[in-house]
């Protein structure tokens, strides 16, 4: 699928927007969901220019989901969360909005996730999130 470098996530990486960002090596950005659909709602990306996870080349997505997983038991540890729902979508039809791949994990249950938030959170909040779970890393 053609990568459009102005998607959103594209900018964040190239800092041309801003983020409220957990963790950032060569290869993968993790940062706060701006529209959390719940507290700690954060977001793991690759640097690799792929749309979906059909687009990413697997040593990438490897990578991307080793630090998945480091994310996750950070939130565990940070929010106390007793689950985490990991969710990714691949295609529009799917629901993606943003043409970057991206995983969400958010520290909530199946039963509790509908569609997308709509409004912005409260971006205080989510900084004080965001610094509990970069203290867990
Ligand atoms: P998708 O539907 O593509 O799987 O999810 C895209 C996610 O990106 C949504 O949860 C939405 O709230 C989030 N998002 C959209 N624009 C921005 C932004 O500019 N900054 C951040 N941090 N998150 C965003």
């Amino acid at each position: 699928m053609t990568y459009d470098d102005q998607n959103i996530f594209a900018r964040i990486l190239r800092n041309e927007l801003p983020a409220i960002k957990v963790y950032e090596d060569e290869y993968v950005l993790a940062f706060m969901d701006i529209m959390p659909q719940a507290d700690g709602h954060t977001l793991v990306i690759p640097k690799t220019p792929a749309v979906t996870l059909l687009d990413l080349p697997p040593d990438a997505a490897a990578y991307t989901i080793q630090i998945v997983q480091k994310i996750a038991k950070a939130i565990e540890k940070a929010l106390g969360a007793e689950g985490i729902v990991l969710m990714q979508l691949s295609g529009t039809a799917a629901g993606q909005t943003v043409p970057h791949v991206h995983f969400h994990l958010i520290p909530s249950s199946v039963h509790e996730l509908g569609k997308h938030a709509a409004q912005l959170g409260d971006q205080e909040k989510i900084k004080t999130l965001a610094e509990k779970i970069k203290a867990a890393l």
